[in-house]
Formats: C-alpha cells, sequence, structure tokens
C-alpha cells in the first residue's frame, strides 16, 4: 500500500555555539560543533554525542525526508536542550531562543516540517507561557520530559500545565530523560535499554495511579515516546496489583487498563511482535508513526516497522502512519 507517513518522534538541535549555550550555564548547557556534515553536541568543553547534519540542517533534512518517503516529520528537542535544572532567568529565554530556532528550521518547507516547543518545566507559570506563544508562533505542540528532578506526571505543579495544555488545545509529546538507575546504568547504553523505558512507564503510571486523569479533562492529547516504554506488556502486572492491593487503589478508583484511551504512544519499539502487542493493548486508533530520528537507535527505515507488518489491516496502518497524527497534532 502507499499511505501518507508522518512521523511524530523524531529530533532536532539547532545550530547553537558555545557562547549562547554559556548563557545557560558554560559546562551544562548543550551548543553544537561542526565539522562539515559531522558535528558534536558538546557540554562545556566536554564531547556529549556524536550527530550529523540531517539533525540541524534543514535543507538536508528535507533530503532526508524524500529518501524516506515521509510526506511530514514532527521534530522536537533533543532531551539534553530541556535545561529544566537551570534558573527560570536563564532558563526561559532560553527554552524560547531553542523554540525560534526551531520554526527557523521549519520555515525552509512549512508543510512537511512541524515542530514541538520546549518548555521551562521547572517554573509552571513561566511554562504556561511558552507553551501558549509556542503555539501562536507555529509550533504544533510541546515536548516535556516525563519529569523534572524528582517530580513526575502527578506533582499538582504538573498536573497544572497539562490542564493548560488541555484548556489552550496544545498537544504534548512525553519524552523520557534524566534516566534513573546511576551508575548501575554506565555500560553497554544501559541508561537507553533499561532506565528509558521504566520512566516512560512511571511517567504513565503517574497519571494513571495518582487519579490525574480522573481530574483532566478528556480533551487533553498526551502521548508518550518508544510505544509507551514498558506499559504494553507490563499492563497486566500494573491490573493485576490494582485488585489485589488496596495501596495500589489508594488514589486511582478504576481499572487501570480502562485509562488507555486517554493517551497515545508512538511505533518505535523495533520489533513486530512488540507492535501488535501495542496495537492490540492501545487500539490502532491511539498508536502514531514514530521514529526517533536521526538518531542511530532510531528507526533506519522510518515506517517500514508499520506498512511491513503481517497482522496489521490496511485501515489500521493507513491511522498509524498518518491518520491519527493529523487528529492529534491538528495538522
Ligand atoms: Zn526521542
Amino acid at each position: 500500500m502507499s499511505a501518507l507517513k508522518i512521523d511524530i518522534h523524531s529530533h532536532f538541535f539547532p545550530r547553537i555555539t558555545q557562547a549562547e549555550a554559556a548563557r545557560l550555564h558554560p559546562q551544562r548547557a548543550p551548543w553544537l560543533h561542526t565539522d562539515g556534515r559531522h558535528g558534536q553536541i558538546m557540554l562545556g568543553d566536554k564531547p556529549f554525542r556524536p550527530v550529523h547534519d540531517v539533525l540541524w540542517d534543514p535543507l538536508r533534512r528535507i533530503e532526508h525526508l524524500d529518501e524516506q518517503g515521509l510526506d511530514i516529520q514532527v521534530m522536537c528537542a533533543t532531551p539534553v536542550m530541556f535545561g529544566y535544572d537551570q534558573p527560570i532567568e536563564r532558563a526561559l529565554p532560553w527554552a524560547q531562543l531553542m523554540n525560534d530556532r526551531a520554526l527557523e528550521m521549519a520555515a525552509v518547507a512549512p508543510d512537511r516540517l512541524k515542530v514541538l516547543a520546549q518548555v521551562p518545566l521547572q517554573d509552571i507559570e513561566a511554562a504556561c507561557c511558552e507553551a501558549s506563544r509556542a503555539k501562536d508562533c507555529g509550533h504544533v505542540g510541546v515536548q516535556i520530559g516525563n519529569h523534572v528532578g524528582d517530580l513526575d506526571l502527578d506533582d499538582a505543579g504538573l498536573e497544572t500545565f497539562l490542564h493548560h495544555c488541555a484548556k489552550e488545545g496544545i498537544p504534548l509529546l512525553v519524552h523520557p530523560w534524566d534516566m534513573m538507575g546511576g551508575e548501575r546504568m554506565r555500560k553497554w547504553m544501559l541508561r537507553w535499554l533499561v532506565s528509558m523505558p521504566a520512566e516512560t512507564q512511571l511517567g504513565i503510571l503517574s497519571l494513571i495511579l495518582s487519579g490525574a486523569f480522573e481530574r483532566l479533562p478528556e480533551s487533553l492529547r498526551i502521548c508518550f515516546a518508544h510505544g509507551g516504554g514498558g506499559f504494553a506488556f507490563l499492563l497486566g502486572r500494573v491490573d493485576n496489583a490494582w485488585r489485589h492491593r488496596d495501596i495500589v487503589r489508594e488514589d486511582c478508583p478504576n481499572l487501570p487498563s480502562s485509562y488507555v484511551k486517554r493517551f497515545f504512544v508512538d511505533s518505535a519499539v523495533f520489533d513486530p511482535r512488540s507492535l501488535r502487542l501495542l496495537v492490540e493493548v492501545m487500539g490502532a486508533d491511539r498508536v502514531m508513526l514514530g521514529s526517533d530520528s536521526p538518531f542511530p537507535l532510531g528507526e533506519q527505515s522510518i515506517g517500514a516497522g508499520v506498512l511491513e507488518h503481517p497482522g496489521l489491516t490496511d485501515a489500521d496502518k493507513s491511522l498509524i502512519c498518518a491518520g491519527n497524527a493529523r487528529e492529534f497534532f491538528g495538522i
């Protein structure tokens, strides 16, 4: 089948100089060192991650979309850009600079490149204001990290931010970051392989088990990255715990699985069996194509996992590859 393809989970990193980054924090704010088509995200004088020009060059990005047969790609910040641990006096102008740079990238092909804003989530009032400003400027939604220090999505302030986004019609992508596990996750990319899916699971369960979904309006559009982490596979365990332990039911009046209709996930699970389970648990109307491009852990042939899946109907594929994203982001 030939289907419209919209990728809702991809990253950018703008050409930020070391001097611009130093205004947020000289050692901890990221900037981009480039050498032709290759580059390095730097933290102060230390290399953080090798990258290539699809990440920052909008013309190369469009070439990449063409190579991948993608109609539209939604780009969001690389999480190292969040700056949640910095004072708001510096973090707000930083977020605004990142958001303005994102729009400059998208301006090369505004029909095909869409961008999500970042907000200084350590200050809820400023975060709400920046989310609204970004919406007015042309961002199609906001990406947030799944936590701010020790505060998860059930924190009263973060819940206020979610209410604001629901009221203003701002869709949200929740991305895991600042991964748990510390030194135990030091090797073999364990932060990505163990901590990231656990962070996402924690984000989703924070909203379900705290009863936040009971208070948040059904109009809230919220999507979790990486297929929702471990959520689909672990849902039986959560329901079982809710049935048998009163401390799990304490703040959550309904069976956890009854809340799957309140959020979306992307399709970045990299295995047809996992995708089958994900679609069975969430429903084809709650999964959106997401690649995590252009990083090496992203889907290299974007959309192949969905479009070549033997167990999904053409109608499912069409919803996952484009229909759901059109409705979710209004694009
Ligand atoms: Zn990502």
